[in-house]
């Protein structure tokens, strides 16, 4: 607008010379009239000289007809220069033929005062610079003479001005929230990544000061501090808690700039601020996860030791004790080999909320890795920990609900208390160590404090476990059978077999204490398919000599989860001939209850092979009701713990009465084991408990002197001539 206002008082002149010249038309005035003509074109060129913008005329061919003195200083040429010359002189390489069509369009149209457009484009300078000028285009008609006429200016620095001011505005809508504020602080502007960030729009904060944006986590002397920068370096950057509109806190990265105006006083500050609760929450993972154990989310060894180390300076500082205990959950390996490692580790989750749920806050409980966890009690006596130790103990065999599968677990615990077992961390961590192997040992799912005797069982045992890898090879494994009778009948009706291992120097030793051993080292699996083939066949001896016997064997716990144990015993029944329903498999409660759901897979694949089966050890585990009735067994043997107290204990002789009245309500059979006093026979007959083996019949015995039992049955041990 502003440049075809300035341009039409030209355009009005033009017009009255051009009426001027067309009275004139008098081919008799002809030479007057070119005459008019060459002074008004010379009385224009005056004109135009003292225009401020730059007139050009142009005529038809592309050659320049006048060129002013604005257009001079724009271009760098001088009139003389230019007149006469192609207007292409100026025009940048690109744009000359559309420049030259745009001419040649324009004479052949044949038209007047066409054009007045205004247009931007680029030209050059004499001395090859690129500018950008605004063009006015009209026509002039002169005589019979046409003109086309450009009034420009120039207009780089505009151009200039206009690109940085777009430039600008995109950048301040970037992703990091900026915000400008007056001298005295007031907010000016914001963009909208600002109002993303903050929860605040630009009319909420427009006119205030950024002290809206505090979280009030940061005291006076921090902005004190901000703000002495800002004003002596001009910038400041640092770490702000701040907060959003909808009260959340957050971490942001904040810059701070002063602008100063052109006496260099303060004219504005540019905050720029960028969120960066991510990095802060990614860097927490970082340091989380060099402290916690990523499956079960407690704290891994690195930070129980931390933990260890400033629970003892307490200890020593207020004069108290404190208690560390070392877990590890039973047989474990079984649930995570049979279920696969995704239950497994489910399982681990949930065994870590239930230990946590029984220790103090100030208590830490740690993951070491595998089943294997520890616990500290700050300021504990062994009375304490004892207490702790048997909630834990108890609690854990709740059973544990993961995908449909019902598991039970039970935990092995040692003790060791500061100062008693020792004073430093190491001797603490290595004598709990060493308590929660002899609770392994002792038969699992107990706890034990650290005695120093313990050293010299460790000791023996990593003796046992040498000498076994060497037992069965060396032929110091062997098998004695003790009879198991029918109560009513008084008759011998099957044997058990027993393992036993005969050291060269250490004798005798019990299945109790290396059957453990081997369960752990794996050498079970290749005793155990010797004691399969060695009492199967044994017992087909006795069979074939006329013996009706039924065989008990014990399965150990990695035995029995092995999916091809039914496949297995039915080749060695078929390798020996002996019926199915002359072996019977003992396993005991706490095996059977490790996994119900693969138990009862097992024992029905077992009952359709027609092998008979029996829960050993009943009344000591954990049997439900519920799951007993769904295992496909035939006898309950209950656990002499019951019947050698059960003449003189109340309790032992109501479990006792309450296994035989629930085998009977199941149909199972009942059998009583340790059986050592006529008395106790008596007692087992009048509550009809069927079947007993115990001493007062029959110690276990080598397989020759099994036969004479057969053959001669010592009935009178029974008070039976
Ligand atoms: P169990 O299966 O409950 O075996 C019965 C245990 O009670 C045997 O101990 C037996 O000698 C003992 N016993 C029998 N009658 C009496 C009695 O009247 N009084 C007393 N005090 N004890 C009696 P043993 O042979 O020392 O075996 C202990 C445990 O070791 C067995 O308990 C069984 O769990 C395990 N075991 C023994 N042999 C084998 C085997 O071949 N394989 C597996 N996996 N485990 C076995
Ligand atoms: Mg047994
Ligand atoms: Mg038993």
């Amino acid at each position: 607008m502003y440049v075809l206002s300035t341009i039409a008082p030209i355009f009005e002149e033009q017009e009255s010379i051009t009426n001027y010249i067309g009275i004139q038309q008098d081919i008799t005035d002809r030479l007057a009239a070119e005459q008019d003509l060459i002074e008004s074109e010379a009385r224009m060129a005056a004109v135009m000289d003292t225009v401020p913008d730059a007139i050009i005329t142009i005529n038809l061919d592309g050659t320049i007809n006048s060129f002013n003195k604005a257009a001079e200083s724009i271009f760098g040429y001088s009139s003389d220069e230019m007149i006469g010359q192609s207007v292409d002189i100026i025009v940048p390489d690109e744009y000359k033929e559309a420049h030259r069509n745009g001419i040649k369009r324009f004479a052949a149209s044949g038209k007047g005062n066409i054009m007045g457009t205004r247009v931007e484009l680029e030209a050059l300078t004499k001395s090859g610079r690129r500018i950008w000028i605004e063009m006015a285009l009209s026509s002039v008609n002169a005589g019979n003479k046409r003109y086309v006429t450009g009034l420009l200016r120039d207009i780089s620095e505009k151009k200039v001005i206009e690109e940085a001011t777009r430039v600008s505005a995109v950048a301040f809508e970037t992703q990091e929230g900026i915000f400008v504020t007056d001298a005295s602080g007031k907010i000016l502007k914001v963009n909208n990544a600002f109002t993303t960030l903050t929860g605040y729009t630009s009319a909420d904060v427009v006119g205030k000061y950024p002290s809206i944006l505090k979280s009030g986590q940061h005291d006076k002397y921090f902005y004190e501090q901000m703000w002495a920068q800002l004003e002596q370096q001009g910038f400041w950057s640092g770490e702000v808690q701040n907060r959003r509109k909808n009260g959340e806190i957050y971490p942001q990265w904040l810059s701070i700039n002063r602008v100063e105006n052109t006496q260099q006083n303060t004219h504005n500050y540019v905050a720029i601020m960028s969120d960066i609760s991510k990095y802060r929450e990614a860097e927490e993972q970082i340091n989380f996860l060099a402290y916690h154990d990523v499956l079960t989310s407690l704290p891994n060894r690195a930070l129980l030791k931390d933990r260890i180390g400033q629970a003892l300076i307490s200890a020593e500082r207020h004069q108290q004790k404190l208690a560390l205990l070392y877990m590890d959950l039973d047989r474990f390996k079984f649930i995570n080999d049979s279920l696969g490692h995704a239950i497994g580790d489910k399982l681990l989750v949930k065994v870590a909320e239930r230990l946590s749920e029984q220790v103090r806050e100030e208590d830490t409980i740690c993951r070491t890795g595998g089943d294997e966890f520890i616990i500290l009690l700050p300021d504990t006596d062994a009375d304490g920990a004892g207490h702790v130790a048997e909630k834990l103990v108890e609690n854990i065999t709740t059973l544990f609900e993961i995908d449909g599968n019902q598991l039970f677990v039970t935990l092995s615990i040692g003790i060791s208390i500061y100062p008693d077992n020792g004073e430093d961390a190491e001797s603490l961590n290595k004598h709990a160590d060493t308590a929660m192997y002899r609770a392994k040992q002792a038969g699992r799912n107990q706890y034990q404090f650290f005695t120093t005797e313990m050293h010299s069982q460790i000791v023996y045992k990593l003796e046992l476990e040498h000498a076994l890898r060497f037992a069965l090879n060396r032929g110091e494994l062997s098998l004695v059978y003790q009879p198991l009778l029918d109560i009513k009948q008084n008759k011998i009706t099957g044997a058990e077999a027993l393992l036993r291992w005969r050291h060269p120097e250490l004798g005798m030793i019990s299945p109790l204490d290396f059957i453990p051993i081997a369960e752990e080292t794996g050498m079970i699996n290749p005793i155990g398919q010797w004691i399969l083939h060695t009492a199967i066949a044994q017992c087909k001896q006795w069979t074939e000599a006329g013996h009706d016997l039924v065989i008990a064997i014990n399965l150990s716990a990695v035995q029995f989860n092995n999916p091809l144990l039914v496949s297995m015993i039915n080749s060695i029944l078929d390798e020996y001939q002996l019926a199915a329903n002359n072996l019977e498999l003992e396993i005991t409660e706490s095996v059977a209850m490790i996994n119900i759901d693969l138990t009862i897979k097992q024992l029905k694949a077992l009952a359709e092979a027609g092998i008979r089966l029996s829960l050993d050890d009943f009344g000591t585990g954990y049997s439900s009701l519920n799951y007993l009735k769904k295992f496909p067994i035939n006898k309950l043997k209950i656990d002499q713990s019951f019947v050698f107290d059960m003449l003189i204990d109340e309790d032992d002789e109501a479990i006792v009465d309450a296994v035989i009245t629930l085998a009977r309500s199941l149909g199972l059979k009942t059998l009583a084991e340790g059986v050592e006093t006529p008395e106790h026979l008596q007692a087992l007959k009048n509550k009809g408990c069927d079947f007993m083996q115990g001493f007062l019949f029959s110690r276990p015995v080598p397989a020759e002197q099994f036969i004479s039992l057969l053959n001669h049955p010592p009935l009178s041990n029974l008070g039976v001539d």
